[in-house]
């Protein structure tokens, strides 16, 4: 968890500001700021020189009042239960304005991968698995990947699943390869969400993305995706970042280009004929759209003064402090936010779900073309609610839309006991 703001409190400060637009019961808001549970163990893994090393892992399951719970499995040094609480909530609202017929749930680990051999994350993530199977299942909370898991930790999972439970139940867990019951296009889902969000947001404001100049802080799996698909649609990709630092070329990168560069030497820096920045330097450079896509708190408050674009797309979750969006609305900086910009992650994880439900695959196309018609209707959707209620900012709309059905659902299934 970078900087000092707790996520969580960002979340709830979110749902609050929502709120205010909407007549819901206090007590109701109340019970939509907190998960339902939290699973919190110490997992043993063995090294591979035979030492124990306890690690640190939780599990949190949001709200399921509108589908089983859903969220990924973040493996980092920086993890706390609150980050987990916080990115369990997020989903929540996620799948509410997308309209996926999910809840939300999250889990982490709080480990460094890059310190870990590939057996040893093997036996990590089945030991979280064995952990995990009580709370998990096709229709219960199906785990995905998120920060540093992918199609191998899925599939890993996965496998531990069916194996203790002696059955077949892909869809206990999504963002698996395509020959272990994964999605074409999943890979790339959350990247061409952005893409869609940022092209929306351009049209709206009568402006073209294929005319704009980008910077995308973060070049892992959202991130990367994100600039390739900009580029192909005919902006240009002038700065990218990870961890070591940022680079820019104001003649634009080839994005690809760059994923090799990162794929031979572990970073986007050094690349070709390129000007080295820090991402403080990325996120503030005079382009016209910014891409967090790293981790969260990335824009607070005092960087948010010094943001030079006026678009913002979400692709990390929770980058922007709730501080840092009252500045950047004052300032007229259009945020379009993470629970709808980066939500193709979650939607073509439910479409994987359906499909190993129905054991029938979709085609790459047909699998585009529905998170297409998804990210469109959910901007449309949110865009009305912006024009039509009192909501300060995109991301204010964007929870009275999800709110509101999470709570109709909550409310409708009455209390009980
Ligand atoms: P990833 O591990 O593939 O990539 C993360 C990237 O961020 C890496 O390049 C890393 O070097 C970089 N990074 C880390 N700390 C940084 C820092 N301080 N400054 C700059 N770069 C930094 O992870 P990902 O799956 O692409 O996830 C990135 C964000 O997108 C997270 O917030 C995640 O929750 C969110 N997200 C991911 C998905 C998905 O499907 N992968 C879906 C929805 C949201």
């Amino acid at each position: 968890m970078s900087d000092q703001i707790n996520p969580f409190e960002s979340l709830q400060q979110q749902i609050d500001e929502a709120a205010a637009s909407l007549v819901i019961d206090a007590d109701v808001i109340e019970r939509l700021k907190h998960p339902q549970r939290v699973l919190e163990t110490n997992l043993t893994v063995e090294r591979d020189d035979g030492s124990l090393d306890v690690v640190q892992a939780f599990r949190a399951q949001f709200n399921g009042d509108r589908g089983p719970y859903k969220g990924g499995i973040r493996y980092h040094p920086g993890v706390t239960r609150d980050e987990v609480k916080a990115l369990a909530g997020w989903m929540t609202y996620k799948c509410a304005v997308v309209d996926v017929p999910y809840g939300g749930g999250k889990g982490g680990v709080v480990v460094n991968p890059r310190e870990y051999s590939e057996r040893e994350l093997e036996r990590l993530t089945r030991a979280f698995a064995v952990e995990l199977r009580p709370f998990i299942g096709e229709d219960r909370d199906i785990p995905a990947p998120d920060v540093n898991t992918g199609q191998r930790e899925m599939n890993w999972i996965k496998d531990t699943y069916e194996t203790l439970e002696n059955t077949t139940a892909p869809g206990v867990i999504t963002g698996k390869a395509i020959d272990s019951g994964g999605s074409a296009g999943r890979a790339e889902a959350t990247g061409r969400s952005v893409m869609l969000a940022a092209r929306e947001v351009f049209t709206w404001l009568d402006r073209d993305l294929a005319d704009a100049t980008v910077a995308v802080q973060g070049y892992g799996n959202a991130g990367a995706t994100a600039a390739r698909l900009i580029e192909e649609f005919g902006a240009s990709v002038v700065a990218v970042s990870d961890s070591s630092g940022a680079i820019y070329d104001p003649d634009g990168l080839a994005t690809d280009a760059v994923v090799e560069h990162k794929q031979e030497t572990g970073a986007v820096d050094g690349f070709g004929d390129t000007q080295s920045l820090s991402n403080d330097e990325l996120l503030t450079l005079d382009v016209d759209l910014v891409i967090p896509a790293a981790l969260e708190n990335a824009i607070n408050e005092e960087l948010a003064h010094d943001v030079a674009a006026d678009v913002i797309v979400e692709a990390a979750n929770g980058p922007t402090t709730p501080a840092a969006d009252r500045v950047l609305a004052d300032r007229d900086v259009r945020v379009v936010p993470d629970i709808l910009a980066n939500a193709g992650g979650v939607t073509v994880s439910y479409f994987e779900w359906v499909q190993n439900r129905q054991r029938f695959s979709w085609t790459e196309q047909r699998v585009n073309e529905e998170l297409e018609r998804v990210i469109v209707e959910a901007f449309e959707g949110l865009i009305e609610r912006y024009e039509s209620t009192e909501a300060s900012t995109l991301r204010t709309a964007a929870y009275v839309v999800a709110i509101e059905r999470v709570a109709d659902a909550y409310t409708q299934g009455g209390t009980w006991p």
